[in-house]
């Protein structure tokens, strides 16, 4: 592979490394069009209709436009019940870039992460994580185990700018461990990237920290990848001793830190649909190709189709070049410079994956349990088309114990970037609504919940402006 001349990447700015083959036309709506789309819709980004949708931004999941090496891969498909050439091509792959020794495939992370938790954690269990993920937090909890939080503190401070927000605190993970026992703590979930921080690393400093105190403890590292190679791209830009290694050497070098992962494939690895898990050990490999039988399908396929195991197994490929994480950190960044250079409160430093309103600052004049982030993705949807999704109070949920809206420190909007979907230009587009909304943000209301679902809430939860 091509190691890029990081002078060149110096002087030069990025560019998206390929040309464009295929379009997708967009649909332009009026004002009058979108006011009736999101109260249909509940004022939940999640639940309007796609084709009213100007500029796509709610999710990096699925929404990656395939290289046409994927796409002639979709033809090779090899849709055998069992035992798909595709399977084995996939394995290989993941063997040779995430290097664990075992691969059971799934419809999506998902999938993985309710495998996982069934067969690792015991009712009563403790699961330390680098904060949550929504799906991953609550397969844990189906499975009788109880999350905490082990994340360093500047993680919940949005203008904090400390590097590498996704680090664990050490400290409050012996804590755990010295009052519940190590025998109660299966394994630490460590998500690469923290989504929920607002797409930001751990270093590897911190994960061979990690690895010494879970030896000493016997606590296996269960790895959340599915933005791993985003967080192996950022130790090379951050971390010293690294900024001569490429993306892929670092990627092999967090995952044989760790004992297995999770995956969505939705994300890094640029295809539409698609997940795994993946182990080192033997005994829970067994189990894991079992229960996947139950859930997903074969261990073979696990709810894919051959052919997105092969558009899988290109897509890892593509995502760990240095051109395509040049331009895939670039244009995050590109839009956030614009927002931030217009005053607009975003979370820091700028992430992977996308750019978080930090609502508390945008929206101070609105109670949190009136949902200021939900507002504010309602208002941007009715103003410009633009689609986001809420990462605050409604995402966060209700304490099992107290029933109470959780009011997370972090209140944000997420705006997504699909991986080699958008252009600059749209990304100005963008930038200008937002910075539109910031200048008349008195003028924005709360919201008050008017169904509730029980899961997930913030998927199909429906609210109503206050009055
Ligand atoms: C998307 C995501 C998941 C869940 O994966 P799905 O493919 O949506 O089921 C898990 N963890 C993280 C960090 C994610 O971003």
């Amino acid at each position: 592979m091509r190691r890029m001349d990081t002078q060149t990447h110096k002087k030069r700015t990025w560019a998206e490394p390929y040309k464009i083959k295929m379009v997708e036309l967009l649909r332009m709506t009026t004002r009058e069009e979108r006011l009736v789309a999101i109260r249909e819709a509940g004022y939940n980004t999640f639940l309007t209709r796609s084709r009213d949708v100007y500029i796509d931004l709610l999710t990096d999941s699925g929404t990656s436009a395939m290289s046409d090496r994927q796409w002639a891969g979709m033809m090779l498909g090899d849709e055998a019940y069992s035992g798909s050439e595709n399977f084995y091509h996939l394995e290989s792959v993941v063997r040779e870039y995430y290097g664990y020794k075992y691969l059971v495939p799934t419809h999506q992370g998902r999938g993985a992460e309710n495998l996982m938790s069934k067969i690792l954690i015991e009712k009563g269990d403790y699961v330390p994580g680098n904060m949550y993920f929504t799906t991953t937090r609550l397969h844990q909890e189906l499975a009788g185990g109880i999350f905490v939080d082990v994340i360093v503190d500047e993680a919940h401070e949005p203008e904090s700018t400390f590097q590498f927000k996704g680090n664990v605190d050490l400290r409050k993970l012996a804590a755990l461990v010295d009052e519940v026992g190590a025998n109660h703590v299966p394994y630490i979930s460590l998500e690469g990237n923290v989504n929920m921080a607002g797409g930001q690393p751990f270093s590897m400093a911190n994960l061979r920290e990690l690895r010494l105190y879970c030896d000493q403890h016997d606590i296996p590292i269960m790895l959340d990848a599915t933005r791993t190679i985003e967080n192996a791209w950022f130790i090379r830009e951050r971390e010293d001793g690294y900024a001569r290694k490429t993306v892929r050497e670092i990627l092999r070098e967090i995952c044989d830190m760790t004992d297995g992962c999770t995956m969505s494939a939705k994300k890094d690895a640029l295809v539409n649909i698609g997940g795994f898990f993946a182990c080192n050990d033997d005994e829970v490999y067994q189990k894991a190709q079992n229960l996947v039988v139950v859930y997903e399908g074969l261990h073979t396929y696990g709810g894919m189709a051959g052919r997105d195991m092969e558009a899988m197994a290109q897509g890892i490929r593509e995502a760990v070049t240095e051109e395509h994480m040049a331009a895939r950190i670039g244009q995050v960044r590109y839009l956030g410079q614009k927002l931030e250079a217009a005053g607009v409160p975003i979370v820091e430093p700028i992430g992977s994956h996308a750019i978080f309103l930090d609502v508390r600052r945008f929206l101070p004049h609105i109670d949190q349990d009136e949902y200021p982030a939900q507002a504010l993705a309602a208002e941007l949807f009715i103003e410009s088309g633009i689609r986001s999704m809420e990462r605050g109070n409604v995402s966060a949920g209700r304490d099992p114990v107290t029933g109470e809206n959780r009011r997370p420190r972090l209140e944000l909007v997420r705006l997504t970037i699909p991986r080699r979907v958008y252009t600059q230009a749209h990304m100005d587009v963008v930038a200008e609504c937002v910075i539109d909304l910031y200048q008349r943000r008195e003028q924005i209301r709360g919201l008050k919940m008017v169904y509730e679902p029980e899961y997930l809430r913030f998927f199909q939860a429906r609210f109503e402006p206050i009055a």
